[in-house]
């Protein structure tokens, strides 16, 4: 087991919503630490540099557009394992999906669509790393002291 670190979205959906408080506490409960946050309104240019790996997907421009459609909560969360207990946690990309394969997933509670489905999380270790440089400088990360 290695501490890792991955980047956590709660997307406009979801704050919207007021699941805020839900979802972290899901984090939470399952060995994840918040070590950075900030919550922000995305412009276009920093949610098109965000999900540029998905640029040439039919669903690029109304994901952009989606993302700026609210305020999101963005966090580093650190833990044992970080990027696949994430990804666990949130559930199948399609909440429909995620309903019959993980009941308790946040995507499962919390969406009923794959467009509007939540949270974003890191899909590596290595995205992880770029997504994280991508939002937070490295003294936002709170390092643990007790
Ligand atoms: P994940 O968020 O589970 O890693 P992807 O990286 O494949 O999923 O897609 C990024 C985001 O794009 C999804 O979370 C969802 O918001 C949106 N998306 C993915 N597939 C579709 C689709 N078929 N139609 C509309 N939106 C989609
Ligand atoms: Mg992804």
């Amino acid at each position: 087991m290695t501490k890792e670190r991955t980047l956590s979205i709660i997307k406009p959906d979801a704050t919207g919503k007021n699941h805020i408080g839900e979802i972290i506490s899901t984090f939470e409960k399952n060995g994840l630490r918040i070590v950075a946050c900030k919550m922000t309104h995305l412009k276009q240019q920093e949610a098109e540099g965000f999900y540029a790996v998905h640029k040439e997907r039919p669903f690029f421009k109304d994901l952009v557009g989606f993302m700026m459609t609210g305020p999101v909560l963005i966090m580093v969360l650190e833990g044992e394992n970080a990027v696949a207990k994430n990804r666990e946690l949130m559930g199948a990309t399609d909440p429909k999906k995620a309903k019959v394969e993980s009941p308790q997933s946040i995507r499962a509670r919390f969406a009923d669509t794959i467009d509007e489905n939540a949270v974003h999380g890191s899909d590596s270790l290595e995205n992880a790393k770029i997504e994280i440089n991508y939002f937070f400088k490295p003294e936002e990360i709170c390092e643990r002291t007790r």
